[in-house]
């Protein structure tokens, strides 16, 4: 039978980190321990201001379903993830424990969970490093910290949103992503996308509010530049309303509920010529190995939280300059630090 534990940690930012709506300096994360056969699987869940998400949220959830989960001697990660998806209506807690199902998975069968899966890291696209809204000479100097990455994702949603990618532009030639985290309308969206196309951006995520889906039609018709959907493209559901509306969907595990989804969504993208991309929150490395795992899947990804990290609570698969660098160990690759119970 299967023991879950709940660990959970305040992780402290490297630096306060600021999007359109909002700014932190500490993080705080809730760590799921599956243990099978004395062998234990970690997974994990950010708290989330937008989405409602707290620490007690997360633990009456999880306290939800323990007894479903400890009754489960698991063979698949996706037989857990039906079961516990069955009694519980919270993605956030259902990633954490998804996640750490994989881990465990992966480290009963001795292979990491992408061979398992049979994907080639060969061609894994490299990851962006996240440029937090601030003064313009503090997002240069950030920048300049971690000047080896090759690609930045900027959040705008300021009054001199061209001015701050006009600014980073003169210290690098990286390619540029901007996140307007809901914070424009249609008309400065479709403006915008003229000058932040000359400026080296690829691609804009999510630009309007959530709930003007119906203005994407019109800004996709005449935007400059790729349009993808973070706050519009939560669950399985949602794939089919970002076709005609975006170019892209940024899958966030927390938000569709694991790996589990993530993979339907991306075969559903792929179905409909949607880019694909994974984004992350500023979680430790136990949520970034995950991502890891559906690297080899993806067109884009945002995959930097731990390295927006002052200090980690995990070895395993890490970021470095955009490069994911995989352990030699099986599962996600995780081990939490000793010093963490
Ligand atoms: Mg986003």
């Amino acid at each position: 039978m299967m023991q879950l534990k709940i660990h959970q940690f305040d992780l402290p930012l490297l630096h306060p980190f600021t999007i359109s709506r909002e700014s932190i300096t500490v993080q705080s994360t809730i760590i799921v321990e599956l243990i099978q056969d004395g062998v234990s699987g970690y997974g994990e869940s950010t708290t989330n201001a937008y989405y409602g998400v707290t620490e007690q949220s997360l633990r009456d959830s999880l306290q939800q379903v323990r007894g479903l989960i400890e009754g489960i001697e698991m063979s698949t990660p996706g037989e857990l993830w039906s079961a516990v998806n069955e009694q519980l209506d919270d993605t956030f807690a259902l990633c954490a424990l998804d996640l750490a199902a994989h881990d465990l998975w992966g480290k009963l069968q001795g292979a990491p969970v992408h061979q398992l899966w049979g994907l080639s890291t060969d061609a894994n696209p490299l990851s962006n490093y996240t440029i937090g809204i601030d003064d313009i000479d503090v997002m240069i100097a950030k920048m300049a910290e971690f000047s080896d990455w090759p690609i930045y994702k900027i959040k705008l949603g300021t009054d001199h949103d061209i001015e701050i990618v006009r600014a980073l532009r003169e210290h690098t030639d990286a390619v540029f992503r901007v996140d307007a985290n809901c914070a424009w309308t249609a008309e400065q969206t479709i403006a915008n996308s003229g000058p932040l196309k000359s400026l080296g951006v690829e691609f804009i995520e999510q630009p309007l509010a959530a709930d003007l889906i119906d203005h994407m039609p019109a800004v996709f018709a005449q935007s400059e530049l790729p349009l993808i959907a973070d706050e519009n493209c939560l669950v399985l559901d949602d794939v089919q309303r970002c076709i005609g509306r975006f170019h892209g969907i940024n899958i966030k595990l927390v938000k569709c509920g694991g790996l589990t989804p993530a993979r339907q969504m991306i075969e559903l993208a792929r179905q409909n010529d949607l880019k694909v991309m994974v984004g992350c929150m500023t979680e430790s490395t136990v949520g970034i190995s995950a991502i890891a795992q559906i690297l080899p899947l993806l067109d884009y990804v945002d995959m930097d939280g731990a390295a927006l990290l002052k200090s980690d609570i995990a070895t395993g698969c890490q970021v470095v300059n955009g490069i994911c660098q995989y352990p030699l160990t099986s599962g996600n690759g995780l081990t939490l630090n000793s010093n963490c119970d």
